[in-house]
């Protein structure tokens, strides 16, 4: 059995999961409302504290959708330049909204200063800036936290510019166990927010976009244009549901495991990991070493990692793999740059 850190998407929904699955009761979301889908809905809603959620079968569309709800056509959205948005979501905006994306390079934590630096001042040559988008954790940089002060201070300076915050927290739930926070403390002053089901919460599938209950009725209507209105959508409900009980408190131990593998590779003079917040360690290779090279021969071993450029791999952790796989991984790694 290999050992697979490529990301914390790759979890299998757990034998309970399953059983939560077989026995939801469901109903056709689009039509009338699934009952789970409502249930699953308002729970996501009371933990993020907002008025009201959706379910969305991806965090791409989630994304997608809580933007296109701020940014009309010919306006710019205001990303930290190394936003999943940005870099794995195909041009969302650009494809399908006619909207600009501003890139402000912040090495994965935004801060109000970066955004003020970033905007132009207000004139008719340039375009509108019509939201700003943050990313907690932040997952290009390795997991990266904004703690609630930074956040507090992003949300103040949208707030003077009159401009709505979307948060992308697709890992939302593992920034709030590293900060010791309710998941609500981190969501606090955003207009729209997206938390994911199909990452460290080990479900097959699904998403939800959280916001006033107004913006929910217009993101109904974004998300059915976009192919995303479902219909017996309880039994992907159910596993979310099943996950926010079982699989939240489980999020610490995923971190552990993250720490406990970068501070063993550190034992070796041509690994350099960067000591991870979260569940997501990146471990750049000194030298010449080629990251595509030493991928390949870990998974002739038995390891799979990702490929994050020429000389960096990354390392995700969860709720699939077990402390001791965690540092079985680390000894394979020190084993095969040896
Ligand atoms: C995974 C991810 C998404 C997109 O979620 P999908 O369900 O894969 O579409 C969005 N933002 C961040 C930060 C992510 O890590």
């Amino acid at each position: 059995m290999s050992i697979d850190l490529r990301s914390d998407t790759v979890t299998h929904p757990s034998p309970s999961m399953r059983e939560a699955i077989a026995s939801a009761t469901v109903g056709d979301d689009t039509l009338d409302g699934d009952p789970t889908t409502r249930r699953l809905e308002s729970r996501v809603a009371e933990v993020l504290g907002t008025e009201a959620a959706l379910f969305f079968p991806s965090g791409t569309q989630a994304n997608l959708t809580g933007l296109l709800l701020h940014a009309e056509p010919g306006s710019e959205v205001l990303l930290e330049a190394g936003a999943h948005h940005i870099h794995y979501e195909h041009a969302g905006l650009a494809a399908i909204g006619g909207v600009q994306i501003r890139p402000i390079p912040a090495d994965g934590r935004l801060t109000a200063d970066h955004v003020r630096d970033a905007l132009r001042p207000n004139s008719r040559f340039f375009p509108r800036p019509s939201v700003l988008s943050v990313e907690n954790t932040h997952n290009q940089s390795g997991g990266r936290v904004t703690p609630p002060s930074t956040w507090d201070a992003l949300v103040a300076v949208a707030g003077d510019l009159m401009l709505p915050v979307h948060l992308d927290g697709a890992r939302l739930w593992n920034a709030a166990v590293a900060a010791d926070v309710p998941v609500e403390r981190l969501a606090r002053g955003a207009t729209t927010i997206m938390v994911s089901f199909s990452k460290g919460l080990g479900c097959p599938v699904g998403s939800c976009l959280a916001g006033s209950r107004d913006d929910m009725d217009r993101a109904w209507t974004i998300r059915r244009r976009l192919g995303g209105g479902m219909r017996q959508s309880g039994m992907l409900a159910a596993a979310a549901l099943y996950a926010l009980e079982h699989h939240l408190p489980g999020l610490a131990e995923d971190h552990a495991k993250a720490r406990r593998f970068a501070e063993r590779l550190t034992s070796h003079a041509a690994l350099v990991p960067i000591p991870p917040e979260t569940n997501i360690v990146m471990l750049d290779l000194r030298g010449d070493r080629q990251a595509d090279w030493e991928a390949a021969r870990l998974a002739e071993r038995g390891l799979r990692l990702s490929v994050f450029g020429t000389g960096r791999l990354r390392a995700v952790f969860h709720r699939d793999v077990s402390p001791d796989e965690a540092d079985r991984a680390a000894d394979l790694i020190l084993d095969v740059v040896r």
